[in-house]
């Protein structure tokens, strides 16, 4: 085992990475499944010498983490097929796209792995505020930039609180040497004027007059600011993505195993066990024939919508918690564009659109800036009405993104060449997004071993990170230690 580092020794949200040591003489391991579970708990094993195999479904390593790119195909169930046409080069992270600084499990094995990461621009000045519907007051269908909202609500509510002081109406606990720091402090910070201490639109803010302070809030603008960002979750600051795609990330773990350890096409159908060996029967989907192998241990790291229909020897209590976790019905939409016009023409450079319109999360790509052509994530979800959408064909999704986008960006027509669509819950091997964060006690049931097998996927994460790589992680972690413990003592 190599040394561990400071980064191993760090608890971020996945935990501790497991020290571990000795090497137990029966334990041939199985892992189903070659998503960032499976691919960091065979990781793991391989740095501790024990004999494993891995067993993937799919083509591919990743599960989950998936980018698209020109060449890329899938059927969806019952659904169409597609074919990704976009330049070389272009790319869209289907599933897992961003790591917070904080999910230090997963930012450690990039380090270690060698996978080049580049900042994730979760906040763009430049990038917009747009709200349809009467509740949006004065600024309904109005595009207001974020930097405008920033400078326009910061800087007025900084001239009350100076007018406020300045007529002793704050009951503050401050010496009157401290007032005056404390005014010097929100002239800065807002922007005011310093003769007058008035709030008035300035050069850095953009031009036109600023919106006033009461449609800013009706419109809802306000809802999204905060002093900093918070430690974790979708606003994070800063945020990574590997340099090339979310899949630089299990294909440096598959590299790290090695070719050999893994086999792909192997879709797994039943799983059976008793005291002595566990044995793995799969189709080989490219000759359809069956084949098993029998282990000493089988880690199951696949998703328990998968689970719940194989045949697999496990408690009736450990089914029921199987059958229990629910998984996120996510969509996303990639659309490949011919001129990067966000950046071209209205300075954009990565980001979010922040918008009430049915396609919810609107993204700019955080790489390849100032290069010809462009992905745009054009429709990203999880609920709500507009998800009744996917059901339809896949013309009429790009149609619904692009009538509503235009209404933010009229060149989106124009630019637009072609999409990519993904529905996770019409994508075999898935059949559902992230998993759906599980009260305790279903997760302390997920992850009791029994007998010869143990579940290692993203949904028994003994902390509330399911929903992420680091949950997967931190799954991977737990089975490890389990199966070590287990494997030590027989
Ligand atoms: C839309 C979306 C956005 C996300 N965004 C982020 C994000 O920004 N950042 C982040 O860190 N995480 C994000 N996540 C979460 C993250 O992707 C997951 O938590 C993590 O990848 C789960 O890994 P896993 O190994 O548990 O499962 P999976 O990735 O589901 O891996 C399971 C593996 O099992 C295989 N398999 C399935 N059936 C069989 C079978 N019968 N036989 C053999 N193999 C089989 C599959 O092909 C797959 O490779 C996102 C997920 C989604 C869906």
């Amino acid at each position: 085992m190599t040394a561990l580092s400071s980064w191993d020794l760090m608890a971020g949200p996945a935990g501790t990475r497991p020290v571990l040591s000795g090497r137990p003489r029966n334990a041939k391991v199985l892992i189903l499944g070659a998503g960032i579970s499976g691919l960091a708990l065979g990781y793991e094993l391989s740095r501790l010498g024990y004999d494993f195999h891995v067993l993937e479904a799919r083509d591919r390593v990743g599960g989950l983490v998936w980018t698209v790119h020109g060449g890329t195909t899938h059927t969806e169930i019952g659904g169409e097929h597609q074919q990704c046409t976009w330049d070389e080069g272009l790319w869209l992270n289907a599933g897992a796209w961003r790591i917070p600084y904080t999910h230090t499990g997963v930012l450690n094995y990039c380090k270690e792995l060698g996978v080049p990461l580049e900042i994730f621009v979760n906040e763009a000045d430049a990038s917009y505020f747009y709200r349809e519907g009467a509740d949006a007051g004065s600024l309904a269908n109005t595009r207001v930039r974020l930097g405008e909202v920033k400078a326009d609500i910061v800087g007025q509510v900084n001239e009350l609180l100076v007018k406020a002081i300045d007529q002793h109406s704050l009951d503050l606990p401050l010496t009157a040497e401290d007032q005056e720091r404390l005014v010097g402090f929100l002239v800065a910070q807002g922007y005011l004027d310093r003769k007058d201490r008035r709030y008035r639109a300035f050069a850095d803010r953009g031009p036109g007059d600023p919106y006033q302070l009461s449609a800013l809030l009706k419109a809802g603008f306000g809802d999204r600011l905060r002093s900093i960002s918070p430690r974790d979750g979708i606003t994070t600051a800063p945020m990574f993505h590997p340099v090339g795609g979310m899949e630089q990330i299990p294909k440096a773990f598959a590299r790290a195993i090695g070719p050999s350890r893994i086999t792909f096409n192997a879709e797994v159908h039943s799983v059976r066990q008793d005291d002595h060996a566990a044995t793995v029967a799969y189709r080989d989907t490219k000759t359809g024939r069956t084949r098993t192998l029998t282990a000493d241990y089988v880690v199951v790291c696949l998703p328990l919508s998968i689970v719940a229909g194989l045949d697999c020897q496990l408690s009736a209590e450990m089914m029921a918690a199987v059958r229990a976790t629910t998984y996120s019905n996510s969509a996303k939409a990639g659309l490949g564009m011919k001129r990067r016009f966000w950046e071209e023409d209205d300075q954009i450079f990565g980001g979010h659109l922040y918008s009430n319109l049915p396609i919810g999360e609107f993204s700019y790509p955080s790489t390849g800036y100032f290069s010809r052509k462009g992905v745009l994530l054009g429709f990203y979800l999880h609920s709500g009405p507009a998800v009744t959408l996917m059901d339809r064909p896949i013309g009429e999704r790009v149609e619904h993104v692009l009538t509503h986008s235009s209404k933010v960006h009229p060149q989106m027509r124009r630019e637009f060449e072609s999409a990519y669509c993904v529905w996770w819950r019409k994508v075999e091997y898935s059949r559902g997004g992230f998993a759906n964060a599980a009260p305790l006690a279903r997760r302390a049931q997920l992850s009791k071993f029994e007998n010869r097998l143990l579940i290692g996927s993203a949904a028994t994460a003994p902390h509330s990170e399911p929903d992420w790589q680091e949950g997967a992680i931190a799954a991977a972690w737990q089975a490890l230690t389990s199966l070590h413990e287990h494997a030590m003592r027989s």
